[in-house]
């Protein structure tokens, strides 16, 4: 390949701050609030023009979708996500479950409000391109913007880019799923235009369930049995028909999905319906490819719906996600690692900084927490290797395969990020390593701040 060399430059520091959070994804923004509340000046720096990550970027409504009769909470900033989007009217109930699903739009305002609430510095559109290393120590970013490359100094960095930029570049040890392995990437989209009353009648005239989710691509799943005949907002048949008459080609059979919410005001929401595979979200001609191909995938999915679902027959697209919906790239090669005995036999730790409840979703496996099983998240798996001030939160922290399905979950991420945010801020306020802040001090303020470590 044809190289040229850029010139070195100086270039201007715009900014200072104890705890620097790269993402606003749930891991992101939650260890941002963590931080700040931990008495700390946290800055918050986010490449889009708004904060939250996949549920306002990509239009992921379904935050707490899992959670049932006797499923244990994490409770702390992901369960206050959820209530604030309540509170603000940005929330509606969610089809399969005793949570709500937060509506995406709203959740735009919602993490707008906190941020300030928080006192935190908002640094929207500016994306991070470097790091700024002393050695084996990260000691700030460089970003580039509209205003070009500009610097920002840190006493420490959080990583919650979802896909390990900052760990990655600066050194840490990272992986890269294989392309064949990734989980499939989506473009989401939302309706307009839905009558409800008739969807309704439609979804309880034959109702699906998950064992209907098996019949193609990321929806043949293994389940522990227990979920097999409960209702899912699942939609299959309609794509089906659609094949056979014609309108979706026979090879696109990985058309097929769920349904997030039905609004009074006609719009269908949280259509994950488009599923990708080989799409590598690390490399921009891979999703330009997933861009334009599931945009085209959706299209012929609300052909299917108009012509197949009952009241979806005046359906039209109110928008797709603002980007690609990416599940799966790098993860750092943290100082633990998520074991797949972890997250299905409620794995306990010393150095627990949250719990997550028995859910397991993707890599073809679903579990539900409906019995009360959880496990716990140990701050090691925060911790990567090699690289000082930094710390890794969301779903780049280290996990193997099924482990991953469950530490993705953006309650998850959340977890992860209340976890991070408040070990930046009491490391910062002790004068103390990263690998050295005393964990009973950290699970002691998590406590205080609400959520739930044993
Ligand atoms: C289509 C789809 C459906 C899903 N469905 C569900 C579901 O129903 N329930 C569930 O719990 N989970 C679901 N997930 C998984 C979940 O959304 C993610 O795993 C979770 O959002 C990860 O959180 P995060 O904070 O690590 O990253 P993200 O939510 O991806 O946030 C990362 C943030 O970092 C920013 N960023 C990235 N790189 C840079 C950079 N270089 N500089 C500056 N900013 C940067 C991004 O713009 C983004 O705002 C789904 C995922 C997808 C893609």
């Amino acid at each position: 390949m044809k190289q040229i060399s850029e010139p070195a430059r100086q270039i201007d520091v715009i900014h200072e701050t104890d705890v620097l959070v790269v993402g606003s994804g749930p891991g992101g923004l939650s260890a941002a609030l963590a931080a700040a509340r931990a008495g700390v000046a946290v800055t918050l720096v986010e490449r889009f023009g708004c904060f939250g990550g996949n549920i306002t970027v990509v239009g992921v409504e379904g935050m707490h979708w899992y959670r049932h009769e006797h499923t244990v909470e994490s409770m702390g900033i992901p369960k206050e996500f959820e209530d604030a989007a309540k509170e603000a009217g940005a929330a509606v109930p969610e089809s399969q479950s005793l949570s709500y699903e937060i509506d995406s739009e709203g959740f735009k305002l919602v993490a707008d409000r906190m941020v300030e609430k928080a006192g935190i510095h908002p640094m929207l559109h500016r994306q991070f391109v470097a790091p700024i290393m002393q050695g084996d120590a990260i000691t700030g970013i460089i970003t580039e913007s509209k205003a070009g490359r500009e610097a920002i100094l840190a006493r420490r960095v959080i990583d919650a880019t979802g896909d390990a930029d900052v760990a990655h570049r600066a050194g840490a040890p990272t992986r890269l799923t294989p392309r064949e392995d990734m989980m499939a990437a989506s473009v989401m989209f939302h309706l307009a235009g839905v009558d409800k009353e008739k969807f309704m009648e439609g979804v309880r005239a034959d109702p699906q369930t998950y064992a209907d989710w098996g019949g193609g691509g990321e929806w043949n799943i293994e389940t522990s049995g227990k979920e097999d005949e409960m209702f899912s907002p699942f939609l299959g048949k309609p794509f089906a028909k659609a094949i056979r008459a014609g309108i979706i080609p026979a090879h696109l059979n990985t058309i097929a999905g769920t349904w997030g919410a039905v609004h009074d005001t006609g719009e269908l929401t949280y259509m994950n319906l488009v599923h990708l595979d080989g799409i590598d979200g690390t490399d921009p001609d891979s999703l330009t490819r997933g861009e334009i191909e599931g945009r085209r995938q959706a299209m012929l999915a609300i052909a299917a719906l108009r012509r197949f679902t009952p009241g979806c027959e005046g359906a039209r697209l109110r928008n797709f996600g603002m980007s690609l919906g990416v599940r799966d790239t790098r993860k750092v090669d943290t100082m633990y690692h998520m074991r797949e005995a972890d997250v299905r036999e409620q794995g306990r730790f010393e150095d627990s900084i949250g719990i997550f409840p028995e859910f397991i979703d993707g890599y073809g496996v679903l579990i539900l927490p409906t019995t009360g099983r959880y496990f716990q998240i140990p701050y090691r798996n925060l911790l990567p290797g090699r690289v000082k001030n930094l710390l890794v939160s969301g779903r780049a922290t280290g996990a193997e395969r099924i482990a991953h399905a469950a530490t993705r979950n953006m309650a998850c991420c959340a977890v992860i990020g209340q976890g991070a945010g408040v070990a930046a801020a009491l490391s910062v306020r002790q004068g103390r390593d990263l690998d050295n802040v005393d964990i009973g001090d950290i699970q002691a303020e998590l406590e205080r701040q609400g959520a739930r470590v044993w």
